[in-house]
Protein backbone atom coordinates (compact mmCIF):
# COMPACT_ATOMS: atom_id res chain seq x y z
CA UNK A 1 0.00 0.00 0.00
CA UNK A 2 1.32 3.21 -1.11
CA UNK A 3 1.32 6.30 0.55
CA UNK A 4 -1.48 8.01 -0.70
CA UNK A 5 -3.92 5.45 -0.14
CA UNK A 6 -2.40 5.03 3.58
CA UNK A 7 -3.32 8.64 3.91
CA UNK A 8 -6.60 8.82 2.29
CA UNK A 9 -7.33 5.81 4.72
CA UNK A 10 -6.14 7.65 7.69
CA UNK A 11 -8.21 11.06 6.70
CA UNK A 12 -11.18 8.61 6.33
CA UNK A 13 -10.54 7.09 9.82
CA UNK A 14 -10.75 10.18 10.79
CA UNK A 15 -13.51 11.48 9.14
CA UNK A 16 -15.32 9.22 10.37
CA UNK A 17 -14.19 9.69 13.97
CA UNK A 18 -15.01 13.17 14.08
CA UNK A 19 -18.65 12.74 12.97
CA UNK A 20 -18.82 9.74 15.61
CA UNK A 21 -17.88 12.45 18.37
CA UNK A 22 -20.37 15.02 17.26
CA UNK A 23 -23.27 13.19 16.76
CA UNK A 24 -22.80 11.00 19.48
CA UNK A 25 -25.63 12.11 20.80
CA UNK A 26 -28.13 11.60 18.16
CA UNK A 27 -26.59 8.04 17.58
CA UNK A 28 -27.63 7.24 20.94
CA UNK A 29 -31.14 8.42 20.92
CA UNK A 30 -31.75 7.16 17.21
CA UNK A 31 -32.58 3.73 16.25
CA UNK A 32 -31.22 1.43 13.81
CA UNK A 33 -31.51 -1.99 12.22
CA UNK A 34 -28.96 -4.05 12.63
CA UNK A 35 -28.13 -7.55 14.14
CA UNK A 36 -27.91 -9.08 17.10
CA UNK A 37 -24.05 -9.19 18.60
CA UNK A 38 -25.65 -11.85 21.37
CA UNK A 39 -28.55 -12.99 22.74
CA UNK A 40 -31.47 -10.60 24.08
CA UNK A 41 -35.05 -9.99 24.33
CA UNK A 42 -37.08 -7.88 22.84
CA UNK A 43 -37.73 -4.69 25.01
CA UNK A 44 -41.49 -4.65 23.59
CA UNK A 45 -43.40 -8.43 23.24
CA UNK A 46 -40.23 -10.49 24.96
CA UNK A 47 -39.34 -12.19 22.23
CA UNK A 48 -35.85 -14.52 22.35
CA UNK A 49 -33.40 -12.64 20.02
CA UNK A 50 -30.53 -15.18 18.57
CA UNK A 51 -27.29 -14.28 17.89
CA UNK A 52 -27.41 -12.42 13.91
CA UNK A 53 -31.09 -11.95 14.04
CA UNK A 54 -32.46 -8.88 12.79
CA UNK A 55 -33.17 -6.17 15.77
CA UNK A 56 -34.17 -2.58 16.12
CA UNK A 57 -31.62 -0.73 18.39
CA UNK A 58 -30.78 2.20 20.15
CA UNK A 59 -28.26 2.57 22.45
CA UNK A 60 -29.88 4.80 24.79
CA UNK A 61 -32.20 2.57 27.33
CA UNK A 62 -30.84 0.27 25.85
CA UNK A 63 -33.79 -0.56 23.47
CA UNK A 64 -33.54 -3.90 21.81
CA UNK A 65 -36.56 -4.83 19.30
CA UNK A 66 -37.44 -7.26 16.99
CA UNK A 67 -38.16 -6.28 13.66
CA UNK A 68 -42.20 -6.49 13.77
CA UNK A 69 -42.13 -4.72 17.06
CA UNK A 70 -39.51 -2.08 15.34
CA UNK A 71 -42.02 -1.79 12.67
CA UNK A 72 -45.50 -1.70 14.70
CA UNK A 73 -44.32 1.30 16.91
CA UNK A 74 -45.31 4.57 15.38
CA UNK A 75 -42.32 6.10 17.85
CA UNK A 76 -39.81 3.92 15.89
CA UNK A 77 -37.99 5.45 13.15
CA UNK A 78 -35.09 3.38 12.51
CA UNK A 79 -32.34 3.75 9.96
CA UNK A 80 -30.45 0.91 8.59
CA UNK A 81 -26.57 0.57 10.28
CA UNK A 82 -23.55 0.39 8.38
CA UNK A 83 -23.68 -2.95 9.86
CA UNK A 84 -26.37 -4.12 8.23
CA UNK A 85 -25.50 -2.79 4.85
CA UNK A 86 -22.24 -5.00 5.08
CA UNK A 87 -23.67 -7.92 5.62
CA UNK A 88 -26.54 -7.72 2.80
CA UNK A 89 -23.62 -6.76 0.37
CA UNK A 90 -22.15 -9.95 1.59
CA UNK A 91 -24.95 -12.17 1.35
CA UNK A 92 -25.68 -10.71 -2.14
CA UNK A 93 -22.21 -11.48 -3.07
CA UNK A 94 -22.32 -14.72 -2.11
CA UNK A 95 -26.00 -15.42 -4.08
ZN1 LIG B 1 -40.95 -7.75 19.74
Amino acid sequence: MGYRSREKKRQAKAAIARVKRDHHDTMRTRYYLTFAKKGCRCSSCGRRLRVNDQLVYRHDGPVTLCLPCGEADPLVDYRISLRWEKQRWRERRAA
